[in-house]
């Protein structure tokens, strides 16, 4: 085979593994599943701070909980003794009746709150039944765009893996100096080092080169057949791009 067409066999191998790798790494899964994940820290964010307010109110609770239990208890013991006939003195009767019906006021009072913080400690809890809900779907998505990405990901994988192969085969069939001069091109020119002159026009840069030019080119000795050492680097190349060229 004609060295410079192994060449540009190399070339369209490694322009595909570039492609792959691009295409890998762009990957929409890739940006879906890092939306996902900010919002699933967003989420659990929510679920913290929802959390500790449901905890507040359950703390508020437990002591108005604690203080209806005083207050009652409280009033309980007054009333025994108001009604227990061991008390008899007018004045301290009527106190104790004043005290009665105060601890009755502060019943009602603690009642009222102890209902109140009852009922937000119920739609707290809901909020946070909702989130964590979310919370979940939110996860069961990001496992199965996860998982899409892999799969994704590996059937690119197996595909680079594949041309890689080939190329490989391909490079061994090229003169160790030919494929050194590829390699060096191919990282000072956007990674393509290889061009065909297509009539009078290097298809790496689409520069028309002049007539003469092509007719150098095309006068070199053996361009096609010549082993590596006999490239004049200089003259086989794109003046524009400088691009090895196969004619
Ligand atoms: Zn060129």
């Amino acid at each position: 085979m004609n060295p410079l067409e192994g060449l540009l066999d190399l070339q369209s191998h490694d322009t595909r593994i570039a492609q792959l790798e691009h295409r890998h790494a762009q990957l929409p899964e890739r940006a879906a599943l890092r939306r996902l994940e900010r919002e699933l820290a967003k989420r659990d964010e929510q679920i913290a701070d929802a959390e500790q307010h449901h905890a507040e109110l359950a703390r508020l609770q437990r002591r108005y909980d604690d203080d209806l239990s005083s207050v009652l208890a409280k009033r309980e013991r007054e009333r025994g003794l108001l009604y227990s006939g061991q008390v008899t003195a007018i004045r301290e009767l009527q106190s104790l009746e004043e005290e009665v019906a105060a601890l009755g006021r502060r019943q009602r009072v603690v009642e009222d709150k102890l209902l109140e913080v009852m009922e937000e400690l119920e739609s707290a809890g809901a909020a946070l039944a909702e989130l964590r809900t979310g919370r979940d779907e939110l996860a069961l998505r990001i496992d199965a765009i996860s998982d899409r990405l892999t799969a994704a990901a590996a059937e690119i994988d197996e595909e680079c893996e594949r041309v890689r192969s080939d190329r490989a085969a391909v490079a061994g069939q090229i003169a160790a100096e030919l494929l050194e001069l590829y390699e060096l091109l191919r990282t000072q020119i956007d990674g393509v080092a290889v061009a065909r002159l297509e009539g009078t026009s290097c298809l790496g840069c689409n520069l028309t080169l002049p007539l003469m030019e092509v007719d150098r080119l095309r006068r070199l000795p053996d361009i096609g057949e010549a082993p590596a050492g006999g490239i004049d680097k200089g003259s086989a190349t794109c003046p524009s791009c400088g691009r090895i060229l196969v004619l």
